[in-house]
């Protein structure tokens, strides 16, 4: 294990806001590029006459440019190659996976952005089954720490999850099988829908009237996903429970699973099937369309051309960049007001104590949402939606742990704030009130010659790696599941992981 840093603050890199930096040695690049079969990479480190000459050379060469190299826009490039489109995919960081991001501390795989997996995910679990990457499952919890009335305390795992269950329960039960009739879709029953998605979580809470000592328990899943209780849309986590089998125990159990070696390993093995020609440090700065193509043009001025693009980057994102002629209202709207989640930080902490399996919980406006350590020997994973929190001032993250566990020992952490992250402006979608039955099926909609992916506009787990992998494959024109495939993919039978006593968990994906 470590020790603290000199001055007792984790290095300004680790926060850095384009998520680049240190992790830009370390991972494989040229590897990476050679695995997908690229064909061409000029840096923004190029001389200016290399760019301009390459960029002559590619002007032509492409029938779709894809921008983002997530996971929507990996797999969409998938999906052309798959139709015998020439793809250029352009990356504004010297890495591919955006919002995932695999990385090592202490010496351990570490996850700084989306991490969990599951078999209710059917998009993303048919591609892990598709490159046969191995999964594993965490080990579960030992013990579970929950806010009182009086301060936290602690509880058997399988005790406090009983509890959580009983009053999670009612939170859904108000007629969403019929308004999320089919979760996949979830504006089969606008109807119905309409009626309820002016409601933020908070009036939810409010409405049932919760004891005080109840309430408490349920802020830190109610606050955590919706940026704040106020912020988040009762719709988006009753869509989440309704895609999760419409009970606790799948809601609760989201997510177990992660792909053992990281969720690089799905990049790459999407990225090397899909063999684009792909650009790295290649930040997007404008998209110009015509009535017969679009030209991009990056912030190195470097251009190219063709008849198709597919924006795969997030919502929040979009307001940064210069559309000509400028996006719809809807669009412009939405990346405005945000749907990823904003002020969201991920941190891992090296604890001396506690050493166990333990899951924290803490109230809305703690500066911790949530914290736990899921195996013996890894470090403590912990999220942050409180927009004063600093992450880069240790006295204020060692101040937020010892709060919750009075004997914790930091030897020191790092973190990534999700929100400063130019190329990100949040975390994983979470829909504000209205917005689904005002937003949603127009920002899927095409402007021009110009397509939207991304998992903050999928129809089923939105704001899920499963939300991007499904986005990507209907913006490139692939099939999407039938209803028949959902069921098969996510039935018990399907399941090939790990068997594990989903109690022992606790849904972290954090956004
Ligand atoms: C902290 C955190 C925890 C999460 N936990 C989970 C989890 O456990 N399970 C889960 O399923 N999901 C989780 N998620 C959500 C999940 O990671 C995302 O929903 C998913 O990865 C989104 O993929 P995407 O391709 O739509 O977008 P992104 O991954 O954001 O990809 C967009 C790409 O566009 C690039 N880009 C942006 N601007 C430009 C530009 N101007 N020019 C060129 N490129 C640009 C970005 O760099 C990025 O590579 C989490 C997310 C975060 C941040």
């Amino acid at each position: 294990m470590s020790t603290p840093n000199e001055h007792g603050a984790i290095p300004a890199n680790e926060n850095t806001a384009s998520g680049s930096g240190r992790t830009a040695s370390r991972l494989p690049r040229r590897t990476l590029l050679k695995a997908a079969g690229a064909t061409t990479l000029v840096t923004a480190t190029g001389t200016a006459a290399a760019r301009a000459a390459a960029a002559a050379e590619l002007k032509n060469d492409f029938d779709v440019i894809v921008v983002g190299a997530g996971l929507a826009g990996v797999t969409a490039a998938r999906e052309l190659k798959a139709q015998g489109k020439r793809v250029l995919l352009l990356e504004a960081r010297n890495r591919i996976g955006g919002r995932t991001w695999t990385d090592t501390y202490q010496g351990q795989q570490i996850e700084r952005g989306g991490a969990w997996v599951d078999p209710l995910q059917p998009y993303v679990w048919r591609e892990l089954n598709r490159y046969k990457l191995p999964i594993i499952a965490d080990a579960g919890v030992e013990r579970s720490i929950l806010p009182t009335l009086d301060g936290f305390k602690e509880y058997d795992p399988t005790e406090a999850y009983a509890r959580q269950k009983e009053l999670f329960t009612p939170f859904f039960e108000d007629g969403n099988r019929e308004y999320f009739e089919r979760p996949y879709e979830p504006l089969y029953r606008e109807d119905l829908v309409r009626r309820h998605d002016g409601f933020s979580l908070r009036d939810r809470l409010d409405q049932l009237r919760y004891a005080p000592e109840d309430e408490i328990r349920l802020t830190s899943t109610t606050s955590l996903y919706g940026g704040s209780s106020k912020r988040g849309a009762l719709t988006h986590l009753t869509q989440w429970w309704a895609l999760s089998g419409w009970n606790f125990d799948g809601f609760h159990g989201v997510n177990t699973y992660r792909p053992k070696d990281g969720t690089i390993s799905l990049l790459k093995a999407i990225l090397a099937e899909a063999a684009p020609t792909l650009r790295l440090n290649s930040p997007v700065a404008s998209v110009e369309q015509d009535g017969s193509r679009v030209r991009v043009v990056t912030r190195a001025g470097q251009q190219f051309v063709a008849p198709e693009v597919i924006m795969a980057v997030p919502v929040n994102v979009w307001k940064t960049i210069r559309f000509t002629p400028e996006l719809p209202q809807a669009h412009r709207t939405a990346s405005t007001a945000g749907i990823g989640v904003p002020h969201e930080k991920k941190l891992w902490l090296d604890l001396k104590r506690p050493a166990d399996r333990f899951v924290a919980e803490a109230p809305e406006g703690h500066p911790i949402c949530i914290m736990g350590r899921f195996d013996v020997g890894q470090p403590v994973v912990a999220f942050s939606v409180k927009d004063t929190f600093d992450v880069r001032d240790r006295r204020q993250v060692e101040a937020a742990v010892k709060d919750i566990l009075p004997d914790a020992q930091l030897l020191s952490y790092t973190a990534h704030d999700w929100h400063a992250d130019e190329f990100a402006l949040g975390v994983g979608a979470f829909r504000q009130p209205f917005q689904l039955t005002r937003l949603h099926r127009d920002i899927q909609k095409p402007h021009g010659r110009v397509k939207f992916a991304g998992g903050d506009i999928a129809d089923g787990w939105s704001g899920y790696m499963d939300g991007a992998v499904e986005s990507g494959i209907r913006v490139a024109g692939g099939k999407p599941l039938t209803a028949a495939e959902i069921g098969r993919l996510t039935s018990a039978a399907a399941l090939r992981a790990p068997q594990v006593d989903r109690r022992l968990y606790r849904s972290m994906s954090a956004f």
